[in-house]
């Protein structure tokens, strides 16, 4: 069917890469461009010999010119970002300069301040639409599967919908005392910064980790999961509506709690560039180096991650209640693709945005949110490439 340019090749990069040569009747070319080609280049060789033609090359996607050449030459049907959301715009910027569509996981942040925000890519709607091209942002687990699921619960649930909130449960071990399951630098600044959420048409913002419950998660039971900003919350705030209230949670245990506020007494976790040895280092990105790479935790994650909306509303005049949500295993992640099940939850929404844009079941210029277009194709995809859902009528709710 068509060619897909995968850039950055880390955690969430290589189960893309996997997915997509498995879906070689419609992934039928890959190129893999990262800062370190030498991954892109061990990747190609483990998959070589399968349907899916791979080449390779280096990027670097802070340089949009560079950018602009390597879509040129190779005349990709999609730009799939998978590098860091600081490189969204300069990808957004060479898609544009070359027509090509675009997909995401993560939403733009800039690198001296942590607060990530839609408005910087919103902002470029018009110049897509213009140029007749799609931009699919934040198309991996959450944000990504939970706005699918959102506009699922809309269209086959509920007349009106009035409350979601979005349950991020990890019960994975991977044994070390402190690791985090996607980039560290990322993970961390998203949970180090103020929570919040939307409550009657306002933002709500709580201290970090200020807000907690214990939640008993289907598969995985009792955990204590706590209240954080989430990209979704902003897109689902406009794009529901009706909505009342969203919240997110995510799961954490004592010891990366415990190990968190430890670095952040100390200053690891800052922003802020020091001056060491006669050098700029940024404390969090020199702590970023020395911990495990997300990458390599795969042999070593056991455990199951349930991942899901519950969903409050009225169906026919009647309050309804509605738990759509995902368990995946990260072992057999491990055995299918070499990856945990972070990464794999991320990486096969990433394979069907993608895909939803390559084979025009999505089809619309613009830039959108994966709630703004028709769930039920990407709902039967997740059940085609790894993320069965399952759905309860009855969920215990949080209070
Ligand atoms: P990793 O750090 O493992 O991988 C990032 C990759 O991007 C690396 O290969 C890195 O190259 C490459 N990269 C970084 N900067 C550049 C650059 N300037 N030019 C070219 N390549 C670059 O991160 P993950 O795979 O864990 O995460 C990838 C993305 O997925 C992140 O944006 C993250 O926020 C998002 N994510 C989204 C989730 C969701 O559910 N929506 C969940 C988890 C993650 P190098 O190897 O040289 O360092």
């Amino acid at each position: 069917m068509g060619k897909a340019l995968i850039i950055g090749c880390g955690g969430v990069g290589s189960v893309a890469v996997h997915k997509c040569c498995q879906n070689s009747a419609v992934f039928n070319e890959l190129c893999i461009a990262s800062r370190t080609e030498s991954k892109c280049i061990a990747l190609k060789n483990k998959l070589a010999g399968g349907k899916t033609k791979i080449t390779t090359a280096q990027i670097d996607a802070d340089n949009v010119p560079a950018l602009v050449s390597l879509i040129r030459k190779e005349e990709p049907d999609v730009v799939l970002n998978l590098a860091l959301p600081y490189q969204d715009l300069n990808i957004m910027e060479a898609c544009l300069q070359t027509r090509t569509n675009y997909v995401d996981t993560a939403n733009y942040e800039p690198e001296d301040q942590a607060k990530f925000e839609y408005k910087y890519q919103w902002a470029y709607k018009k110049r897509f639409e213009d140029a007749g091209i799609t931009a699919l942002l934040g198309s991996g687990f959450d944000p990504g599967v939970t706005g699918v699921f959102s506009a699922y619960a809309l269209k086959h649930q509920f007349d009106e919908i009035n409350q979601i909130d979005i349950l991020d449960c990890n019960a994975g071990d991977h044994g070390y005392a402190f690791a985090t399951n996607f980039n560290p630098e990322i993970n961390i600044r998203e949970v180090s910064a103020n929570g919040s959420y939307w409550n009657e048409g306002h933002w709500i913002e709580t201290k970090p980790m200020e807000i907690f419950r214990t939640y008993n998660f289907p598969e995985v039971g009792d955990k204590k999961m706590f209240l954080l900003h989430h990209e979704e919350l902003e897109s689902l705030a406009i794009h529901i509506p009706g909505i009342q209230r969203i919240r997110f949670f995510m799961t954490f245990g004592e010891s990366y709690l415990t190990h968190l506020r430890c670095l952040q007494d100390v200053g690891m976790t800052s922003i802020e560039p020091i001056l060491f040895v006669g050098k700029e280092l940024v404390p969090l990105q020199f702590l970023t180096a020395v911990l495990p790479d997300p990458a390599s935790l795969g042999p070593r994650t056991k455990g199951k991650t349930n991942i899901g909306c519950i969903f409050t509303g009225k169906k026919e005049g009647k309050a309804k209640t509605y738990y759509l949500y995902n368990i995946c295993d990260h072992q057999k992640c491990y055995q299918e693709v070499g990856s945990q099940a972070v990464s794999y939850t991320t990486g096969v929404p990433a394979m069907i945005g993608a895909m939803m844009l390559m084979t025009g079941k999505w089809d619309k210029p613009g830039v959108y949110n994966v709630e703004e277009f028709d769930p039920d194709p990407y709902m039967d995809a997740l059940n085609e490439w790894g993320l069965p859902w399952q759905e309860s009528f009855h969920p215990d709710l949080v209070d």
